[in-house]
């Protein structure tokens, strides 16, 4: 039977490194891979193998606790803004100094640790004590999305696993051995940018295809008039408030799934205040996911717009043409660099769709 390190589908490198470490762990992993991939469950994955008595067996109370967020022993370490604070990180170290109330370790996540250096200025250096002179039973869990100079003595002190995006096909497989349908599977996978859990939101959603039209369609419609663009950006917010809709239907299924299972011994009063925490940033990212499927769209637009302007024949309309479509083509590219450190979603969006519109 699957243990919960077969179920991080299509990362069998990763996998067998993390199956050989759960044995004889050391004090800091690194768990690094792009925009997709989810790291999240596989850092509770590896949580799960490292507390559990037979190394992840996923059925026992350990694992279920774990893999819930549950488990007092295993912290997810919250942080408030996009970037980590200082005193963020040192509750991570207060955590990581406690002793585990179980025969286990005290293991200590910390997610998007790229995201601890602000103006070069690496905050995650709070974290290097720890990491050099842990206590004897902590492990950290650290997670990435890539590696920025400025995190390399973080790095020196952890052993990093390198997870993969996941093609298409993985996806595709995944989801018709889950009982989806193939043509579904195949349209879902196609808009889940490698990543499995979303595929398998996106394949419940009946409005994927009008989303899909939304976004390609937003070029034709945009206009240098300010209401306009905003009438554009509050049709966008409303695609992504129903695109939230299946994810927190989903939720609330695993939510009762979870109540109607044997309560686990010992599970604490805390695990539901904690797991709404977790469905929250499942959905805050899952929002950012769609807004960068939906900049992946317009890129392809664009693109598409710039082949044609160039097949064009030459003179001063094409190339105006083949211009204004590398220009679009830069803006939304930084508007997707600018995706994962804006608060503010709408300003972004309209930011956009002004410039677009003046391109
Ligand atoms: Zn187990």
């Amino acid at each position: 039977m699957a243990d919960v390190l077969d179920r991080l589908v299509g990362q069998d490198a990763a996998v067998a490194q993390m199956r050989h470490h759960v044995r004889r762990p050391v004090h800091a992993y690194l768990l690094v891979g792009p925009v997709g991939v989810d790291l999240h469950e596989a850092a509770l994955a590896m949580a799960a193998a490292l507390q559990c008595p037979t190394h992840g067996c996923g059925t026992c109370a350990t694992c279920r606790r774990v893999l819930d967020e549950a488990e007092a022993d295993v912290s997810v370490v919250e942080r408030a803004g996009v970037t980590w604070r200082v005193e963020e990180l040192r509750e991570a170290e207060r955590v990581a100094r406690r002793r585990p109330l179980g025969s286990g370790y005290q293991v200590v996540v910390v997610e998007d640790v790229e995201l601890s250096t602000t103006g070069g200025v690496a905050t995650a250096a709070t974290l290097l004590k720890s990491l050099e002179e842990p206590p004897e039973r902590t492990i950290f869990l650290l997670t990435a999305r890539d590696l920025p100079a400025a995190l390399d003595t973080l790095v020196s002190r952890c052993v990093v696993v390198r997870f993969r995006a996941l093609r298409p096909a993985a996806l595709v497989a995944a989801l018709v051995a889950e009982g989806a349908d193939a043509d579904a599977a195949a349209f879902a996978a196609g808009a889940a940018n490698g990543d499995l859990r979303r595929a398998r939101v996106l394949v419940r959603d009946p409005a994927l295809a009008e989303r899909l039209a939304g976004w390609r369609g937003l070029p034709e419609r945009l206009t240098s008039q300010l209401s306009g663009v905003m009438g554009l950006v509050d049709e966008i917010e409303r695609g992504l408030d129903a695109a939230m809709a299946p994810l927190v239907a989903w939720q609330a299924d695993e939510a009762e799934r979870r109540r109607a299972e044997d309560r686990v011994p010992g599970a604490r009063a805390t695990g539901r205040r904690e797991q709404e925490a977790s469905d929250r940033r499942e959905q805050r990212r899952f929002r950012l996911e769609e807004i960068a499927w939906g900049l992946r769209l317009l890129s392809e637009v664009y693109r598409t717009r710039l082949v044609e302007a160039v097949g064009d024949t030459p003179g001063p309309r094409a190339s105006e043409r083949a211009r204004a479509s590398l220009r679009a083509l830069e803006l939304v590219a930084e508007a997707h660099r600018r995706l994962g450190t804006s608060l503010d979603e709408v300003l972004l969006l309209s930011d956009l769709l002004v410039s677009l519109a003046a391109a």
